[in-house]
């Protein structure tokens, strides 16, 4: 191993970034706004802040101020899982023989196990501080309810999550770290809600979606007494909280003497690769640096590349404002055979903009290329990694090989957003050999876009 870089970086205590980079500012182009779905018109503050926490609204609505001080109990809890190690993946190098060299950015190494703390923290902060009670959101795979529930539990508030039914049933110990914090877990769809009542009658026997379930915890939020409603990924706001990775990868970077050729994060929601690669985008944007930055998404739920940039609902009820967005319909429902999470119809506004302006690629991946990565990966680096960032493996991989054959000594970091240790029921379809790749045809996806809302803006 070479010594002259660390396997591993850290920053200090000190160094944990103070403030939260708004890559907006930096945008000349802004982000779409949010449209009132009844109207059509932007959504006000009034509005948003019926369903979500002031300030929360107040930071979803900036598209101006680049630097966002970072509370300070916020700071406090940060400083109980970060900052994250950048670490050098020499032993994948040396597996691959490659002369490209890897960094990854490990989120992984707190019980939610991902990214999503790092926002959790900070909107129940602001749900606390506003004398909020109860608070509903909704789960996929499992770590957004994890990291809301221990955000609730730190600040002392209760928490409502409705979690995708096929998860809930494939993912009893999720449920259950939920519940340890104290949260209230309710498979989505379910009948406590009116949409859920209207989708389980539409869709009998359906294993749910985030859109679903999305639309049962706002609608929970509007009608219970003092509540709001928290979301985990693809708002802008979101996606401010998450720069945090990419500021400490960007300070760690920098003391390492160290530039990166292509930035690497997968994509559901978007806000994982939004908050690693902001810092280097506004490089980009300022016109100070080049980088090449690449989304990953599943072949079965592939947004931006097979999506169109359009106004869509951002839940499958239909009650949440309309984002612009590269989107696959809000009915859109990915294969029940699909393991690798990132089952999310839309991608972050934000995002979604910087690619129609070509400031990044993106690709999709099949799942068993996923695994086949995430294996290589856990066997040669030691860390067991979330099916979602094993989307990013592949194409880190992928890239570290046309390095090879291309012998060029590019410098590669990519986004390791979690660990899989709550998703051994997949690996162990992979490693059993019953893992399939299903991708939607064109005439499935084209019946969804044909339900799209007709939005002249
Ligand atoms: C939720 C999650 C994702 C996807 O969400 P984004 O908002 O796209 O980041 C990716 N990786 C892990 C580990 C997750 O928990």
């Amino acid at each position: 191993m070479n010594t002259d870089i660390p396997y591993k970086t850290y920053l200090s205590e000190d160094e944990l970034p103070k403030a939260w980079y708004n890559v907006r500012a930096d945008m000349k182009q802004k982000p779409a706004p949010l449209l009132n779905p009844k109207t059509l018109q932007p959504c006000t503050a009034a509005e948003l802040e019926q369903v979500f926490c002031r300030e929360c609204v107040r930071q979803e609505l900036d598209n101006d101020t680049p630097y966002i001080p970072i509370p300070q109990p916020v700071l406090d809890f940060y400083k109980m899982y970060r900052p994250s190690p950048l670490v050098r993946a020499y032993f994948l190098e040396k597996a691959l023989g490659t002369p490209a060299k890897i960094y990854y950015k490990f989120e992984g190494n707190n019980t939610s196990g991902s990214h999503k703390l790092n926002s959790a923290i900070a909107q129940t902060y602001y749900a606390k501080a506003q004398g909020i009670s109860d608070i509903t959101t909704e789960t996929g795979a499992g770590q957004w309810g994890t990291a809301l529930s221990m955000g609730s539990a730190f600040f002392g508030l209760k928490c409502h999550v409705y979690m995708v039914k096929c998860s809930y049933e494939q993912k009893p110990f999720r449920r259950d770290v939920m519940r340890t914090y104290g949260a209230d877990v309710t498979p989505s769809p379910s009948m406590t809600t009116e949409i859920g009542k209207r989708i389980n009658e539409e869709h009998p026997g359906t294993t749910g979606s985030l859109g679903c379930a999305i639309s049962e915890a706002v609608e929970r939020a509007v009608t219970m007494p003092n509540a709001r409603y928290l979301l985990g990924s693809v708002l802008n706001q979101v996606c401010l909280h998450q720069s945090v990775i990419g500021l400490e990868t960007q300070a760690a970077l920098q003391k390492l003497g160290v530039k990166p050729d292509v930035i690497i994060g997968c994509a559901g929601g978007g806000s994982n690769l939004a908050g690693l690669i902001a810092p280097f985008v506004g490089e980009k944007l300022r016109g100070e640096n080049d980088y090449r930055i690449i989304a990953v998404e599943p072949a079965s739920c592939p947004s931006l590349t097979r999506g169109k940039y359009a106004y869509d609902f951002c839940d499958t009820g239909r009650v949440c404002p309309l984002q612009k967005m590269y989107t696959l319909g809000a009915g859109f429902i990915p294969s029940a055979s699909h393991a690798g999470g990132l089952r999310y119809h839309g991608m972050s506004a934000m995002l979604s903009e910087l690619y129609a302006q070509g400031l990044m690629e993106a690709r999709s991946v099949e799942q068993t290329k996923v695994f086949e990565a995430a294996v290589q990966f856990a066997r040669t680096e030691g860390t067991l990694p979330a099916p979602e960032s094993s989307h990013a493996i592949r194409v880190a991989i992928d890239e570290a090989l046309r390095c090879k054959a291309e012998g060029k000594a590019e410098t590669i970091v990519f986004g390791l957003s979690g660990t899989g240790y709550f998703d051994m029921m997949s690996y162990g379809r992979f490693i059993d050999g019953n893992m399939s790749d299903t991708i939607p045809t064109d005439d499935e996806l084209n019946a969804s876009f044909a339900q799209l809302p007709q939005v002249n803006a």
